[in-house]
């Protein structure tokens, strides 16, 4: 309620260092579906998971066919930032935000203007791939010309590998530098704003605990209730375009 969009905004007003953790409901608005939500990806079909699991991907020729016709038809592609996106650049303008820790892999926040550096993706990115042999990364376009023009499963370029996009699957570990810069940031922030996230996969809703144990004040933005509700200050369960910008103020 109002009283709660207020509180939200005074922590945020009072707080010198914000770290903000997004997640699929900050892009909703975008055109992106999310994959708990009502309509998620995986909501709607669970057997969608596997495609997206890395020994599946990796061992089964179909796996890899599926996952290159979704990602051709994705509408991230055409997808462009929107309030919530546009919300947190003003956040960062502000001078309070320690890091933007993302867990979306399309890259619409540096899009809206966010500073890359400033950008932590824990689940990487969705905008190259790279060679499950060789390890040369290239754009993500590249690879899709390719599937578009009849490949079924572009290979490498330059030695005929596996290419797989430079996201985190099911079944990989996270990048271990920026999980441990993503950690930091929470250490030093004291106040901690997850939006769009169902906080149902780990280690990125660990970074809620990461920032508990400095007694930072948690506010979460999400329309769905969370595992992290009843440690937070502030739960506000509105629209995420609305609430986002009548929190960071701008
Ligand atoms: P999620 O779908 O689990 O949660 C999104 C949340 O946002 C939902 O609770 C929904 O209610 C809420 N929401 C959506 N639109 C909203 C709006 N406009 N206003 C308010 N709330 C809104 O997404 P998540 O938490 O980002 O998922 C975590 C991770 O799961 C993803 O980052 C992803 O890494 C992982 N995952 C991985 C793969 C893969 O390829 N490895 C694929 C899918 C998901
Ligand atoms: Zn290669």
């Amino acid at each position: 309620d109002q009283n709660d969009v207020a509180r939200a905004r005074e922590l945020i007003a009072g707080a010198r260092s914000v770290v903000v953790l997004t997640g699929a409901g900050v892009s909703t608005d975008s055109g992106i579906p999310d994959f708990r939500g009502p309509q998620g990806v995986w909501t709607l079909n669970p057997a969608a998971e596997r495609i997206w699991t890395f020994e599946h991907y990796r061992d089964d020729l179909e796996v890899r066919r599926a996952a290159w016709q979704e990602r051709l038809e994705h509408p991230m592609w055409s997808a462009t930032p929107g309030r919530a996106h546009d919300a947190l650049v003003t956040l960062e303008r502000s001078g309070k935000l320690r890091a933007l820790l993302t867990q979306n892999i399309d890259e619409l926040h540096q899009a809206a203007g966010s500073s890359p550096d400033n950008v932590l993706e824990l689940h990487g990115t969705n905008h190259h791939t790279v060679c499950l042999d060789c390890g040369v990364v290239a754009p993500m376009t590249e690879a899709l010309d390719r599937v578009r023009a009849g490949e079924d499963d572009p290979r490498c370029a330059r030695c005929g590998g596996i290419l797989k996009a430079t996201t985190i699957m099911f079944g990989e570990m996270l990048d271990m530098d920026v999980l441990q810069r993503a950690r930091e940031a929470a250490l030093g922030c004291d106040v901690f704003l997850a939006v769009g996230t169902s906080l149902g996969v780990h280690p990125a809703a660990g970074l809620v605990d990461v920032a508990r144990m400095v007694e930072a004040d948690v506010i979460i933005v999400n329309a769905e209730p969370t595992p992290y509700d009843d440690v937070a200050s502030v739960v506000l369960r509105g629209g995420i375009s609305e609430v986002l910008p009548a929190i960071v103020g701008g």
